[in-house]
């Protein structure tokens, strides 16, 4: 399904976001999930990755795995399905008309040592638990106040505001959810 015609991706869409419109609801409705992705690489994958019946597809958390590498060293690295819901759910809140760019997912260790935000050694990219997301069309801010908005009804998320990009990640519910510059 890697470059679905738009049609099918917009079908597609709808019928996923039928499937989980508000957190409330959630537990009554099928957990049917799509997301639609481009990376760095403009590689991209719209996938249906939750079944109706809330289970993973494998098949298409692997193929999320492989954008979500670290495309300098081509490595793949470890992808919580957590991380894919939240931004399937973030995607959700913004209707399915574009997909999420991402800009870096998995990072190495030289890969990260080589980039300024991720002075951070520890940082969650180290682990495949963030993602620095941006959308077209979408000011950076909103799309972390959009976050900002997912992450008080999940309880678990980091948020950072950039310039030109927000990032997502999984933390320890107590500490997360900030919203700086940086
Ligand atoms: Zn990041």
């Amino acid at each position: 399904m890697r470059n679905p015609p738009r049609r099918q991706v917009l079908v597609a869409a709808a019928a996923g976001a039928l499937g989980l419109v508000a957190p409330s609801s959630a537990r009554a409705r099928p957990m049917r999930r799509l997301i639609w992705v481009v990376n760095q690489r403009n590689e991209e994958l719209a996938a249906t990755y939750r079944r109706e019946d809330g289970g993973y597809d494998f098949n298409a958390l692997a193929r999320l795995q492989h954008l979500f590498r670290d495309v300098r060293e081509n490595l793949p690295g470890p992808l919580p399905p957590q991380l894919i819901d939240l931004l399937a759910i973030l995607q959700e809140s913004f209707g399915f008309d574009r997909p999420l760019r991402l800009l870096s997912g998995y990072r190495t260790p030289r890969t990260n040592a080589s980039i300024g935000e991720a002075a951070s050694p520890r940082s969650y990219h180290l682990e495949g638990k963030a993602a620095d997301i941006a959308m077209r069309g979408i000011a950076p801010l909103d799309l972390a106040l959009a976050a900002h908005a997912v992450s008080q009804r999940l309880g678990m998320m980091g948020i950072g505001l950039y310039g030109g990009f927000v990032h997502l990640d999984i933390g320890p519910t107590a500490r997360w959810t900030r919203i700086g510059r940086g």
